[in-house]
């Protein structure tokens, strides 16, 4: 795709994450699949202040080809999925609330709703406590990413990932309102789980929902 286009899509992910409420501040990041490896968010610069000209591009050895700024401090865990996940275009991390409280108890998300499907399986795990920014959270991130499309980490947010940006997005979006949910679900007891064979049913349909 259009370099320009990919850097304004990017640009107005991290931005919608103040209005949606999904980080505050300068938390989160968020990178686009580019020709050359993936074209990423700097570290630390505010969202309302981000130009096309403060985007890093890097390759998939984890070197800038492209900017003047610094990478956002994640790109470790960017790049470990644009390598291991062909399918995979867009990531995007975020501090959500409900799903940071989770991950801060280090447990996941179990099959309590049948949208845990979007997901890709039959729960969002919690990837394990590592440092952020450090080689061990992005071995931690791709564990608890198998065969999955989102993931909480513990102590610090989620991640999630798409075939573009949108859908990374949304799907952020879905996993913080799922969190809401578990938790509500929570202040009126333990709430009552779908067994494994009725995920696998809610899977399968969900490959083709909305198909008209
Ligand atoms: P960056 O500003 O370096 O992207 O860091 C934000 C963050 O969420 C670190 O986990
Ligand atoms: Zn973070």
């Amino acid at each position: 795709m259009d370099p320009t286009r990919l850097c304004n899509e990017l640009i107005n992910t991290v931005r919608s994450f103040h209005g949606s409420g999904l980080s505050t501040g300068t938390s989160g990041n968020a990178s686009v699949r580019s020709e050359a490896g993936f074209i990423i968010t700097p570290t630390g610069v505010d969202y309302d202040d981000l130009q096309s000209e403060s985007l890093v591009e890097m390759d998939l050895n984890g070197t800038v080809v492209n900017g003047a700024l610094k990478p956002s401090s994640e790109w470790r865990f960017h790049r470990a999925i644009y390598t291991s996940r062909p399918e995979t275009n867009a990531v995007v991390h975020v501090h959500s609330p409900y799903a940071t409280g989770i991950a801060c108890t280090r447990k996941g998300i179990p099959a309590f709703h049948y949208m845990i499907a979007l997901a890709g399986g039959d729960c969002i795990r919690c990837a394990e406590y590592a440092t952020f920014g450090t080689e061990a959270l992005s071995d931690n991130a791709l564990a608890a990413l198998q065969d999955r499309k989102a993931c909480l980490l513990a102590n610090h947010g989620q991640i999630a990932v798409g075939g573009d940006l949108q859908e990374a997005l949304t799907l952020a979006e879905a996993v913080e309102n799922l969190a809401q949910q578990y938790w509500i679900s929570t202040v009126f007891g333990e709430p009552e789980l779908l067994d494994a064979d009725e995920m696998r049913v809610n899977l399968e349909k969900f490959r083709h929902y909305g198909e008209q």
